[in-house]
């Protein structure tokens, strides 16, 4: 399929592009284009743009990018970009948080915090989407996403709407899959994610949350954000390009102790580095290359395996072609 034939005729209001550079839609900046991207004007548009949508069509969530590589050959297919979009935001009756998949983690918090709710300041340091954290189940400093879930209204790639609860996931450390997805579509080597449709683990992806926080003091929470916030200037590299913590801590164990003990801190592939400020960050020095990261990731997971016998986990997700 080389067109959308749907969107010429349609009624869709949403931002059809091609080529694009995904380097713009990913804080690592670097990465091939994606053929095809469409960011949706609201949930209704996003609706109707997936219900016209060929079924063999590779269709790719991306929120803020803060979590992910594509590869230098870039994505064959549609990525849908929530960032800018699906952004509502509001209190419901019943006092939980409803938010749909664009809204970035600080706004949420800061909303909490307008609406005296505590529990949500954690969110002001991830810089992703709801949707991107959601699938991550994103967390920091003992909080995670899902421990706020009431509910999550999810789409399919026909434009169906479910709202589905956490009985229907298996949630773990930054790992949420659908049950029902189980051992179908997850394709996993070396402890990198190899290819995504959609999710590479899952056949719907998130378009809003119900979240519920409880009554707190908006002036307590403002200042644990400010806290917070303070505390990853000191700790993370965050004047270059990165994706924040590129594998996950094992059991009882930091990745960053353990690849600071290899050795790897500063370690240096092209334009990628170990950071010397963090070492499960991997910094882009300037003109890094996704192969450059790529490279570097597999370096710090053999040598890291070799000196301490510990195999580290990608956190981070990689799509799309070598180049
Ligand atoms: C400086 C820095 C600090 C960070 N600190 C933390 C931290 O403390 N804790 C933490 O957990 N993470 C952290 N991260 C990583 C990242 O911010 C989180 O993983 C975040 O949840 C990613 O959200 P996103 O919108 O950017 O997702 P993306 O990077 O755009 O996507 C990540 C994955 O989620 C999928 N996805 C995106 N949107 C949806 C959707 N609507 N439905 C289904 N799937 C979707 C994508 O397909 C992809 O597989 C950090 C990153 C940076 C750059």
């Amino acid at each position: 399929m080389t067109e959308l034939q749907h969107l010429a005729n349609s009624s869709l209001r949403g931002t059809f592009s091609r080529d694009v550079p995904m380097s713009k839609h990913t804080s690592w900046r670097t990465g091939g284009t994606a053929e095809r991207m469409y960011k949706p004007a609201d949930l209704d548009d996003l609706l109707g743009f997936l219900r016209g949508l060929p079924a063999d069509e590779p269709l790719y969530a991306v929120g803020l990018g803060s979590n992910l590589l594509v590869r230098d050959g870039g994505l064959r297919g549609t990525v849908l970009l929530l960032h800018g979009t699906l952004s509502a935001l509001h209190l419901e009756m019943d006092g939980s948080v409803y938010a749909e998949a664009g809204v970035p983690g600080a706004k949420l918090a800061r909303f909490a915090a307008l609406h005296d709710l505590r529990g949500a300041e954690f969110f002001a340091g991830i810089p992703g989407t709801l949707g991107g954290m959601l699938a991550m189940n994103a967390g920091c400093y003992g909080s995670e996403t899902w421990e706020r879930v009431l509910r999550v209204q999810t789409v399919n790639r026909r434009g169906v709407v479910h709202v589905r609860t956490a009985e229907d996931y298996e949630i773990g450390y930054r790992h949420v899959m659908r049950i029902e997805d189980r051992g179908s579509r997850i394709e996993e080597r070396e402890g990198v994610f190899q290819s995504s449709i959609l999710d590479p683990r899952s056949s719907e992806f998130f378009v809003a949350a119900w979240l519920h926080f409880p009554a707190g003091d908006g002036e307590s929470a403002r200042q644990g954000i400010k806290a917070l916030l303070s505390k990853r200037i000191a700790s993370q590299p965050l004047n270059l390009p990165n994706a924040g913590s590129v594998f996950r801590n094992p059991p009882g164990d930091h990745a960053a102790r353990l690849i600071e003990q290899s050795g790897l801190k500063g370690k240096q592939i092209g334009g990628a580095q170990v950071s010397e400020k963090h070492a499960n960050f991997i910094v882009n020095l300037g003109a890094a290359t996704a192969a450059d990261i790529e490279n570097l990731i597999h370096e710090v997971q053999a040598t890291v395996e070799r000196k301490t016998g510990v195999s580290l986990q990608c956190e981070v997700r990689i799509i799309g072609e070598a180049g």
